[in-house]
């Protein structure tokens, strides 16, 4: 059971007792009035009126425990729902990251739960309250006049029919909102996350209307719902005073005639009030509820996302000191997409060999290399390592075996150290400096003026792109992996850099398997093997002198790139 569940059933214990010690006590008053007051009985005022008081005390007592108990177990439970939200999320591949998108991830684990946490905390209190109220209510007017309680078979059902009517109206405004939101956050991103584009291309005029926009939207919608939110209240309470004055009207006739007592009567009005009470409560929730619904819709569907990539039930182990890797006439297609990323890739990248891949931008280059640590899912074919095809493997063996420096260097806020260590946690000092010199950051990290504990601030916006990339290197060549995945790295580093980096890379990477994008046919030309991709297939795969006789695809990016020395 979980550990909340039990604080549940407390509540609705507790607003039993609470709700039922509420129903008591107007009988409690109508003894007084009736058999006390009327009688000079000064005992047995104080006898019952010491009882009322008890009777009140356990009632706040009811209301201060549930409030507390219903607080935290919903609290609780909305913390359960976003540990459940993150793991799932966590386990998803970039595919099904793709398909929802990270901003309404982020509002869904946080807007969504608080969304859910409010409705809770209130239905667990009034879901129990209500209903008794109402019937409790009934009965006690009942005993105490049955007359009257006519009045009360006109006055609810208005309540009730002016209540829906004015919060079915208001409905569809509450779903609206919703969406309102999500489009707001979208908008505020997309101004954080791209304000250097916007500044420089002197958008903000632009970007300040469209968030202008989305924001006197929103607001006017909060507006007209709480404008109909308004009138709710002074109608409810016209119900209200109108039934208690028809109550009193009827009650004094009933007095004069003898058929109806004086206590009776005021205990009549209060379970009137009470009645109608639970009556609006009731209505709040059929509000709240649409709210919390549309929420709960919106994680769901979160969580009702199978990821696709799972581990083996019985995973294999790689086998450890060297990694072959394969391609198996690979198919793969992006989630929407209408034509594959990559079709019918087969190669074979053995151990201790550089195989180099080249091609236009959008030739599917990166893709390739996301598919080898299982970011995403081949479509058909297989990829494998050892010749154990990826998916018998566990994703965290996989991709222990692997160093992947990827297209866009990301680095962490945090220390160029801790940066460095990323992979490595236990990685000594000794082999940081070296991966950083392999990766030629040794000198400008020296530069820093706290070396290798120079932090480095957030999105890593104080070094340079050539800088970021040497270190997101040094970061993958730290781990000492079998598998180098390196993603068109040198592309912002100068000629002088890139050449030094390949000759240090030589030494270093020596035994491993290494995969290397770039767009330079400088920086491929010496790979033993190179791959041409062009639009998602292999059009040559070779030699740098081969290619250039047999692969015309080829031969136009080094005569775009080389001098006609350089080729001959
Ligand atoms: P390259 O690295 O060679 O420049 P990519 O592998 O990044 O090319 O992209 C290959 C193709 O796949 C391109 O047409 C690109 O538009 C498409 N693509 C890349 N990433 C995604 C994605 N996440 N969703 C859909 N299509 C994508
Ligand atoms: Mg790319």
């Amino acid at each position: 059971m979980k550990p909340y569940a039990l604080q549940v059933l407390a509540v609705l214990v507790l607003v039993f007792l609470g709700v039922s010690a509420d129903l008591y006590l107007p009988t409690l008053m109508s003894d007084i009035i009736n058999s006390g007051v009327m009688k000079g009985d000064t005992a047995y005022i104080l006898q019952v009126g010491l009882r009322m008081l008890l009777v009140t005390l356990g009632s706040l007592c009811a209301a201060v425990l549930s409030s507390f108990f219903s607080s935290r177990a919903a609290t609780w439970f909305t913390r359960d729902l976003r540990r459940a939200i993150f793991e799932r999320v966590e386990g998803f591949s970039l595919h099904e990251f793709d398909k929802l998108g990270t901003a309404t991830l982020i509002t869904r684990s946080t807007n969504d739960v608080t969304q859910i946490q409010m409705v809770t905390v209130m239905i667990l209190r009034m879901l129990v309250m209500a209903p008794i109220m109402a019937v409790g209510g009934i009965i006690q007017a009942y005993q105490q006049d049955k007359a009257l309680t006519l009045v009360l078979a006109v006055a609810v059902p208005v309540l009730a029919i002016s209540i829906s009517v004015l919060a079915s109206i208001a409905m569809p405004w509450f779903k609206k909102i919703q969406a309102k939101v999500d489009q707001l956050n979208l908008i505020l991103r997309e101004g954080l996350t791209g304000i250097r584009v916007i500044r420089a291309f002197n958008r903000w005029p632009h970007e300040e209307a469209r968030f202008d926009r989305a924001n006197q939207d929103i607001t006017k919608t909060y507006v007209t719902v709480n404008r109909m939110m308004a009138f709710m209240m002074p109608i409810v309470m016209m119900i209200m005073n109108l039934t208690s004055l028809s109550i009193l009207w009827f009650g004094v006739r009933r007095i004069d005639s003898g058929g109806m007592q004086l206590g009776s009567l005021m205990a009549f009005i209060q379970y009137a009030m009470q009645i109608m009470f639970s009556f609006m409560m009731m209505a709040m929730m059929f509000i709240m509820v649409p709210r919390a619904q549309a929420a709960a819709e919106r994680i769901e569907e979160v969580l009702a996302v199978e990821p696709t990539i799972l581990d083996p039930k019985e995973p294999q182990k790689p086998s450890g000191a060297h990694a072959d890797l394969e391609f198996k006439d690979v198919t793969f297609c992006y989630h929407g997409a209408e034509k594959p990323a990559l079709s019918q890739v087969s190669f074979h990248a053995k151990a201790g060999e550089v195989t180099a891949v080249i091609g236009s931008t959008g030739s599917g280059k990166s893709t390739l290399i996301k598919l080898i640590p299982r970011f995403y899912e081949v479509s058909s074919g297989a990829i494998l390592v050892d010749g154990v095809d990826l998916r018998a493997l566990r994703q965290e063996d996989l991709r222990a075996m692997i160093g992947y420096v990827p297209q866009k260097a990301l680095l962490f806020s945090g220390t160029v150290a801790e940066n460095l260590r990323f992979g490595a946690e236990e990685a000594p000092e000794a082999e940081l400096r070296q991966a950083a010199d392999t990766a030629q950051a040794l000198e400008f990290i020296e530069g820093f003026s706290g070396g290798f504990e120079h932090r480095i601030a957030q999105g890593g916006t104080d070094v340079s792109g050539g800088q970021k990339q040497r270190l997101s290197i040094a970061r993958a060549l730290a781990r000492k992996p079998e598998i180098y995945l390196l993603d068109d790295t040198f592309s912002a580093l100068d000629f002088k850099t890139d050449a030094k980096l390949r000759a240090a890379l030589k030494e270093r990477l020596k035994g491993a398997t290494v995969i290397l994008v770039a767009q330079r046919v400088g920086t491929v030309m010496d790979a033993d093997r190179i791959i041409v991709l062009d639009e998602g297939r292999v059009v040559g795969m070779g030699k740098h002198r081969e290619l250039l006789s047999t692969c015309p695809v080829y031969r136009e990016i080094a005569q775009s790139q080389l001098s006609e020395e350089e080729i001959a």
